[in-house]
């Protein structure tokens, strides 16, 4: 894969700002970098980045102003990068629109890793319309015939399994909260649902186990919420 997407790193902190342009300049990505949001905002308008990796504490404004802001005009890949280990830092950001997170402190590999699968998803937005099949790997989703298939053979799923898989599907690479997918699911919840779609998940999860595969499709991020991961195999048959 070519590392050609121009990304934006929005930091304010030098050390970590440093560490991440070197990681990125290493692996041949282009790159520019904002240290407030006032320059992150000035950036996204005038050279329109591909991705955002974005402190959500910038000295002039809350990250998650901007993650609101730019979400009115822009589906890019935005990974928010936090030193605050609360969870509800996370979620109130992957709600306002972020695809994914990082905790600081994070490894190098730890943020090339999550940059791949921002690229995937990139890659994988449709130019125009909604294909009428998924596929990732030995997952296939015929959604016009509301069925969906492991190496071949049909699942048997409810249909809230169902619309659980469509919708983690529909949203490949990106991390849903536990809120989001109980609003698109259900409409109405309490916070005592996260209980329900804990066993539904688990169900689900269950039913997508291939045996061979060792990376699972769902991903589970404790007390956050899920993500649909796009398996390297899938990555290698489309153009
Ligand atoms: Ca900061």
């Amino acid at each position: 894969m070519n590392n050609k997407a121009a990304i934006l790193v929005v930091e304010d902190d030098a050390a970590v700002r440093n560490l991440m342009a070197l990681t990125l300049e290493t692996q041949g990505y282009q790159y520019r970098v904002a240290r407030t949001g006032g320059e992150a905002l000035i950036e996204i308008t005038t050279h329109q980045p591909d991705i955002m990796l974005l402190d959500l504490g910038l000295p002039d404004m809350e990250g998650i102003e901007i993650i609101r802001k730019v979400r009115g005009w822009s589906a890019m890949p935005i990974i928010v990068i936090s030193a605050r280990s609360e969870d509800s830092d996370k979620v109130e950001a992957l709600d306002a629109g972020a695809d994914d997170y990082l905790t600081k402190p994070f490894s190098v590999d730890e943020l090339l890793a999550r940059l791949r699968v921002a690229l995937r998803r990139l890659h994988a937005q449709p130019a125009g319309g909604e294909s009428a099949v998924y596929e990732n790997g030995s997952l296939r989703i015929d959604y016009a015939a509301g069925c969906a298939y492991l190496n071949g053979s049909e699942i048997h799923l409810t249909p809230i399994e169902y619309k659980l898989l469509c919708l983690l599907a529909k949203n490949t690479g990106k991390v849903l909260t536990h809120n989001y997918i109980l609003k698109e699911i259900w409409g109405n919840y309490t916070a005592s649902d996260v209980g329900s779609l804990r066993v539904f998940m688990a169900m689900l999860r269950k039913k997508l186990q291939t045996g061979s595969d060792d990376q699972p499709f769902i991903q589970t991020h404790i007390g956050i919420g899920y993500r649909m991961l796009k398996t390297e195999k899938g990555t290698e048959d489309t153009p």
